[in-house]
């Protein structure tokens, strides 16, 4: 029995050798013969590659920096999107609130009419206003104000080459404009400025930053104040429910006017409750 033992043992020692394991099968044996030996040897020879897994191991622990990196990535890219607009302008809220803006008014026909229609569904909007409508209608800003809108600076006459002037004349154009808010509504909080046409530049940019107030782009034009030849009312009211429904997303700025514009109104009719019950809608902060 020992023998064939034995034997047994040599030849499974003999088929270690081919393997390449002798080593440790040898060493299993001559310690102990009577056990079977290789088949206590073979464990060591099995976990020998169980050394590899520790390698992935050792290079999962730096994955967690690519992550911190991504991270500060859409950090980054997420205040780009606040900030795309020409001359570093706003072109969206930078949250999930839409805001509607209206601009070059107020309007005593339409600014009342509108200024109805947000109450009734408790939205809020902002106003880009022009320094000679306000100064017309100081009872348009005070309305404005009370009821929670916000407001925003769109020059003294709406001037489209603005930009272009001197700083100082930027500058003036910008302070009467406020000064005929504020004639209106002496604590008036102005933050936001948008030029003309969107012509905004570093110097208009600049000036507004340093009277405290943000410029504003958009994201949503519907061009409600083009009148293409031929284009009936209805079919004007269409297109601006049509563009805004189809590219407003969460964070956009809309841009419209209150201004002369009644196919607007009738168009924000139906535009108003079908934008509530999908967005938040906000007026800048
Ligand atoms: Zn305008």
């Amino acid at each position: 029995m020992r023998l064939s033992h034995t034997r047994k043992a040599f030849t499974i020692s003999a088929l270690l050798i081919m393997t390449g394991l002798l080593g440790q099968a040898a060493a299993a044996q001559t310690t102990s013969p009577r056990a079977s030996g290789p088949s206590a040897a073979a464990p060591p020879a099995v976990e020998i590659p169980s050394a590899e897994p520790a390698e992935p191991a050792t290079t999962t622990k730096p994955k967690p920096k690519p992550t911190s990196r991504r991270t500060e990535r859409a950090i980054v890219n997420k205040r780009k999107k606040v900030r795309t607009g020409p001359a570093g302008s706003h072109l969206t809220t930078g949250t999930d609130g839409v805001a509607l803006t209206f601009d070059d008014g107020p309007d005593p026909d339409y600014t009342p009419v509108l200024l109805r229609m947000l109450a009734k569904y408790q939205i809020k909007a902002t106003f880009c206003v022009v320094g000679t409508q306000a100064k017309r209608h100081p009872e348009l800003i005070r309305a404005i104000v009370k009821a929670g809108h916000t407001l925003c600076n769109h020059t003294w006459n709406h001037d489209l080459k603005l930009g272009k002037k001197p700083a100082a004349k930027i500058r003036a154009d910008l302070e009467r404009t406020n000064a005929a808010i504020r004639a209106a509504v002496p604590k008036a909080k102005i933050r936001y400025f948008r030029a003309p046409g969107g012509h905004f530049n570093r110097p208009v940019v600049a000036t507004a930053k340093q009277m405290g107030m943000a410029s504003i782009y958009w994201k949503v034009d519907p061009r409600d104040w083009e009148h293409p030849k031929g284009e009936s009312p209805g079919d004007h009211r269409k297109k601006i429910v049509k563009i805004v429904q189809k590219h407003t997303r969460p964070g956009s700025i809309v841009l419209s006017h209150d201004y002369a514009q009644p196919d607007t109104i009738a168009a924000y009719r139906t535009l108003l409750p079908w934008l509530k019950k999908r967005f938040k809608l906000v007026a800048l902060p």
